[in-house]
């Protein structure tokens, strides 16, 4: 007797499109599978903003998932489709596919079907999704008149309660939908013979990172080592067409196919060298002055902002550290502002930062966009205290400016000028390895749980310890990489 063919689900079905294999995995051999922690983070997120959305159509019939099968799901719809006007989650299954949709609104006497992501923007990938959700629900004998993606809507800026319809922003894609709908049938019936077999040969390719980062590339990308044409950074020699040749180590790549700072990565790295410009070092210190004050934010976003003067995914700035010196070679000082949990952190953080910083203070940060960007941000959200905020902007010099000029370039960064693999390749004994928090992800991660352990006084201060730990390391080694600049700027 011939097996039942796979069934597939919506996200499965997108995640056949961006590799057979991805798929088959996850289908026979999920143990490979690898969700880093902001792929759970932006599901959650999906969820959280999925719910909001659904007041743009308030007073629908939400079909539970939890504790019922795909049948009863679609035995519930069927009921809903009815005698509702609005259904939340509608469950169908077609073809061999089964898919939920966020919201079908009922026009006349066919449906409007509304798929809702938690962006700012349309990606391609969307289409497919909405595609595949309009090519099951329409097989199962219910008509589309229209088919929505709904994102958030960028423009919107939170004044007071939030406004469910200004948030979101509906784009008709009914047509683009539509041109897909031929092509479906063809696709499922691939994904499903391909399920029956065994695993499928597919090499590692630009289809790993597009339109998602795939959770097996743990398991696909494990003979690809360090030190890889992966590791080039910057414009020039493309690293596909590379791979495609049977190079795969930074020093079998042929010399005479890289230019600018790609030839200096690899020569670099072949010689286990440091490059070292003191004129261009020099030249970055004659920007800076005394009193000198390293700077340093912590942010955390949301995609449905929760304060006012706020947009979808707009940076709220938590915590700060700040170390400064009055003179070259003087006294270190060292001051700090990490908010209190479940609070608007910008006022009081914005408060604290210009009681600390002089006005005439060179404010030295790593990467300027990132602290400039929320500097100027606080400025608009607060404009009496613009003023104050500007004289600090005006005052911004940047860190990175002589490493990713590569005036000062260690073959251990491996091409990056992050912060994290400058540090470890110019001063010894300090590095990111070790912290409890690592990144500014975590950092986001540890203050999102200080505002769920509020109530827990113990618990809320070892978290409190570890993000005033890592916040003050990224100052302290802003302060140890100036000092290697200056050292490194007087050899001759
Ligand atoms: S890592 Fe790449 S090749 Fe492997 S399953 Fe994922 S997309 Fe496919």
């Amino acid at each position: 007797m011939a097996k039942k063919p796979f069934t597939l689900s919506k996200s499965r079905y997108i995640r056949g499109l961006q590799c057979h294999k991805s798929l088959w995995l996850y289908t026979h051999d999920r143990d490979l599978q690898e969700v880093s922690k902001s792929a759970t983070a932006s599901f959650q997120q999906g969820d959280e903003v999925g719910a909001i959305a659904r007041n743009i159509f308030p007073k629908g019939k939400f079909i539970a998932f939890d504790n019922m099968s795909f049948e009863e799901q679609i035995s519930e719809t069927q009921k809903a489709l009815k005698k509702e006007k609005v259904i939340y989650e509608a469950a169908f299954s077609y073809g061999g596919v089964f898919v939920k949709a966020d919201i079908l609104r009922k026009v006349g006497g066919s449906w409007e079907l509304y798929e809702v992501k938690a962006c700012n923007s349309r990606k391609d990938v969307h289409l497919d999704d909405i595609a595949i959700q309009h090519y099951v629900i329409t097989g199962s004998g219910v008509p589309i008149s229209k088919a929505f993606l709904t994102h958030l809507n960028k423009e919107y800026t939170r004044d007071g309660e939030l406004d469910v319809q200004a948030l979101f922003t509906s784009e008709d894609v009914t047509d683009e939908i539509k041109a897909k709908q031929e092509a479906i049938k063809a696709e499922i019936g691939r994904q499903q013979k391909m399920l029956a077999g065994k695993e499928p040969i597919i090499d590692i390719g630009p289809h790993c990172t597009n339109p998602y980062n795939c959770d097996f590339a743990g398991h696909c990308w494990k003979n690809v080592p360090d030190n890889s044409i992966f590791d080039l950074t910057g414009n020039g020699v493309k690293k596909w067409p590379l791979y495609k040749d049977g190079i795969l180590k930074m020093e079998d790549i042929p010399l005479g196919k890289l230019k600018g700072l790609q030839l200096q990565q690899v020569k670099t790295y072949l010689g286990k060298k440091t490059v070292v410009d003191p004129t261009g070092l020099k030249t970055f210190l004659k920007e800076l002055w005394y009193p000198l004050y390293y700077l340093d934010f912590e942010t955390f976003l949301a995609a449905v902002p929760p304060y006012d003067g706020l947009k979808p995914y707009q940076q709220i700035p938590f915590q700060y550290s700040l170390h400064s010196q009055k003179r070259a070679g003087g006294k270190l000082t060292h001051k700090e502002f990490l908010a209190n949990p479940n609070c608007d952190p910008r006022e009081e953080l914005l408060d604290s930062l210009l009681d600390e910083i002089p006005s005439n203070a060179c404010v030295l940060v790593y990467f300027q966009p990132f602290e400039l960007g929320r500097l100027k941000e606080l400025a608009q959200q607060f404009p009496k205290k613009a003023k104050q905020i500007n004289a600090i902007i005006s005052n911004v010099r940047d860190l990175l400016v002589p490493f990713k000029g590569r005036a000062l370039y260690s073959w251990k960064q491996q091409g990056s000028h992050s912060i994290k693999n400058v540090l470890p390749a110019f001063v010894k004994n300090m590095s990111y390895e070790g912290l409890e928090i690592g990144d500014g992800g975590e950092a986001i991660e540890a203050y999102q749980k200080m505002c769920a352990v509020a109530d827990d006084p113990k618990a809320l201060g070892k978290i409190r310890q570890d993000l005033l730990e890592y916040c003050g390391q990224d100052t302290l080694a802003m302060v140890r990489l100036l000092e290697v600049v200056e050292a490194k700027s007087k050899l001759k």
